[in-house]
């Protein structure tokens, strides 16, 4: 579903990801685990062309992201053609960036009816549904004011699903919930992988890295360090700097 090849980003002069290969297959949870600013962001932002690759190649569902091909070439794409690769990527962040003046439903509804123009009582069925989906059916009229962070959260999921992703895009959703809101986000996160969707997570929880994941890797300084299993790489790295990072974290 992703496949990045030799993949590279800089800022300036600042060299921020140096070459990451990685394939991510359909149907699995990808898990990016790695201190800060090492470059997961970054990645995450690049696989739906927030930002742009300066060498390398990244693939999403077989098509180059943000470029055409042509006689050994790369071109551009237009800004229109980026919003549709766009459409099938759902992205949920650290902050939940609801609109603040729509309720949950609206929230939900609204890229459908915009994007897409799904006739608004279309939209609010389905967003309804969405919202069920998330354990959130009784909030579907609050605004984001009144709900908790981890409810505002599973509303983002439900916005991102809303358009219908082939592939989910999260950076660090969990972290800045309180504790004790963490479990429901990560359980909707779970339900959404039993359903089959293919997911790429940057995440601290490494419980839900060892119980959901089907692949991760550990990255630093713009680097893929270590990769495999969730399982073997947690509980036995190889490299010194897996090791240091796991030894402070778990
Ligand atoms: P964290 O765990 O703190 O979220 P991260 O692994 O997600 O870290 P990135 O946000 O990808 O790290 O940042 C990697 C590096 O790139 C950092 O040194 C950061 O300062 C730099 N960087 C990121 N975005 C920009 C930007 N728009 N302009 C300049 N530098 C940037
Ligand atoms: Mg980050």
């Amino acid at each position: 579903m992703v496949r990045a090849e030799r993949v590279c980003k800089s800022f300036g002069h600042v060299e921020v990801l140096k070459g990451i290969d990685l394939e991510v297959k359909t149907g699995e949870v990808f898990c990016i685990v790695g201190p800060s600013g090492s470059g997961k962001s970054t990645f995450l932002r690049c696989i739906n062309h927030l930002e742009k690759i300066n060498a390398g190649r990244l693939y999403v569902d077989g098509t180059l992201v943000g470029y055409r091909e042509k006689g050994g070439k790369l071109y551009e794409l237009r800004d229109r053609e980026v919003a549709a690769q766009r459409r099938d990527i759902g992205m949920v962040f650290q902050r939940f960036n609801l609109f603040p003046h729509m309720t949950a439903v609206e929230n939900v509804m609204e890229a459908p009816v915009q994007v897409k123009r799904t006739p608004r009582a279309e939209a609010r069925k389905r967003a309804a549904e969405l919202l069920d989906r998330v354990g959130l059916a009784d909030k579907i009229d609050s605004f984001p004011a009144q709900l908790s962070g981890g409810q505002q959260q599973r509303v983002a999921i439900a916005r991102a699903l809303a358009m219908d992703p082939k592939l989910m895009l999260f950076d660090e959703p969990t972290s800045a919930l309180d504790p004790e809101l963490v479990g429901e986000v990560l359980d909707v996160m779970k339900a959404l992988a039993q359903d089959g969707m293919t997911m790429v997570v940057v995440t601290h929880e490494m419980g839900f890295a060892r119980e959901v994941g089907d692949s991760l890797v550990f990255m630093d300084g713009g680097v893929v360090v270590e990769s495999g299993n969730p399982r073997d790489v947690l509980t036995d790295p190889q490299h010194e700097r897996t090791k240091s990072f796991l030894s402070k974290v778990l």
